[in-house]
């Protein structure tokens, strides 16, 4: 089991010897037959989780199970964006509390996850757009976060070689956050892996859950194609997944899941420094560590659980791409992929009980669950040990959608896919 401490000098001593010392990065378990808490799905957000109930609330006898391997779902297929640019009060006290935790993510779980906070831009196109990223701009400072409205003269001089005077779609500024910027989405995987594994949690790969025994109207642990798995607690996330496996206790959840593409390019020489997104067409772009620019756009727009995508979309991102900087059309695509996305009816996630005593859920993270990695698992670890919100997720309730509190972060009303 890995218990090593990453450091300079383990490094150096491992360098001196051939790398022949180093231990597997976590202890792939095989299931007990009964934990305090199971959790479904080992995606970032699930060994998020386990790690903050074994390290903030001390609940150690905790399983993880997936159904493929660690990093095979959307926390590795994502393009590595954070931030916390977000409107509304729901959203930006959550989406803050997860830029802090990836700010002090690295020291805490000693792994070198890559955060980079190399800034990220949002460009705008309009008088109209610049008065709404003025409006986000200032939720943003009320709550604290760092936000800075750029005019095109600045957004020259940090990315001069934008097409400026598209007549079409001229650039006339940006709406910048320093702070937001990439970290590389399998190392958040792998760290999260090996920092609960190192507290207790078993991690459990190739462990599909096929259904939930039930005790009246609580369930006592889940069906899996390794056996039975008894629970006093279990917690869904599963993303792209929720509604089947929500569906295996008979709920029906208001989620949608729909496939997102991402883009990797050959590998260039230093480009682009931080993220850039357009504002006339959804298309954002960052240069990983390698040397590939990494982009992406929208959803497919259509229903599906298959990971991968088609070509009008393909067409639609390289569209967007051009338009923002005609230059990269002289360069090769390497790789392209899909992620299946779990989208609620008003952009925003769940992080909540359910109707069945001792479920949990945490789901409908959109476009934007990468990001939301750290507070997500937190925020899902505190419901479970304390069986209340987070004072950052109080907003994130499944009732929402009956009561009409929706979160519509982008106004666009219950069209999932359109958030
Ligand atoms: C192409 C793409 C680009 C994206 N870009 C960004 C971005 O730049 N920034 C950002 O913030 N977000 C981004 N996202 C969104 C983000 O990746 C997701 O919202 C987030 O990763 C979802 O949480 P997760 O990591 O827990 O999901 P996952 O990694 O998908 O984890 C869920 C796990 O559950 C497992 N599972 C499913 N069913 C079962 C079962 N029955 N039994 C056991 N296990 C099961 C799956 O195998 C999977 O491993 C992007 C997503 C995609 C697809």
């Amino acid at each position: 089991m890995a218990r090593e401490h990453f450091s300079i000098f383990s490094i150096m001593r491992e360098a001196w010897r051939g790398h022949s010392g180093w231990t597997p990065t976590w202890r792939d378990a095989a299931p007990k037959p009964e934990y305090d808490v199971v959790i479904i799905g080992g995606g970032g957000h699930g060994l998020a989780t386990a790690y903050y109930l074994a390290r903030t609330f001390g609940i150690t006898n905790v399983a993880v199970v997936e159904k493929g391997w660690i990093g095979g779902g959307n926390v590795g297929r994502n393009t590595t964006i954070v931030r916390s640019n977000y409107l509304l009060p729901g959203n930006i006290p959550f989406y803050e509390l997860s830029m802090k935790l990836w700010e002090g993510l690295e020291q805490d779980i000693n792994y070198n996850a890559m955060v980079s906070q190399r800034g990220v831009l949002n460009l705008y196109h309009s008088d109209s757009q610049r008065d709404a990223y003025v409006r986000r701009g200032n939720a943003m400072r009320l709550h604290g976060v760092d936000a800075e409205l750029l005019d095109q003269a600045a957004v020259r001089r940090m990315v001069p070689f934008l097409n400026f005077d598209n007549a079409r779609f001229p650039i006339h500024g940006g709406l910048l956050q320093r702070r937001g910027g990439t970290v590389r989405h399998d190392a958040v995987a792998w760290g999260y892996a090996r920092a609960a594994s190192l507290r207790g949690v078993d991690i459990i790969q190739n462990c599909e859950v096929t259904g939930f025994r039930r005790d009246s109207d609580r369930v006592i642990g889940v069906e899996t194609s390794r056996g039975f798995i008894g629970a006093k607690q279990i917690g869904m996330a599963v993303a792209g997944n929720t509604s089947r496996v929500a569906a295996m206790a008979g709920l029906r959840l208001p989620i949608e899941s729909h496939v997102l593409q991402a883009f990797v390019s050959e590998s260039i020489k230093p480009f682009i420094d931080g993220v850039v997104t357009f504002g006339a067409g959804h298309f954002y772009i960052s240069q990983s560590d390698k040397g590939g620019l990494v982009f992406g756009g929208d959803i497919d727009g259509y229903n599906s659980y298959a990971q991968r995508g088609n070509f009008p979309v393909v067409e639609d991102v390289c569209e967007g791409g051009m338009a923002l900087m005609p230059r990269i059309g002289r360069i090769r695509l390497l790789r392209q992929w899909g992620g299946i996305m779990d989208m609620s009816m008003d952009g925003s996630p769940i992080i909540d009980r359910t109707p069945v005593a001792g479920l949990y859920l945490n789901a409908g993270w959109c476009y934007g669950g990468f990001k939301a990695t750290p507070a997500s698992g937190m925020c899902f670890a505190h419901l479970m040990a304390r069986d209340e919100p987070h004072a950052v997720a109080t907003a994130y309730r499944l009732n929402r959608f009956r009561t009409g509190h929706a979160i519509d972060e982008k106004g666009m009303g219950p069209q999932p896919n359109l958030h």
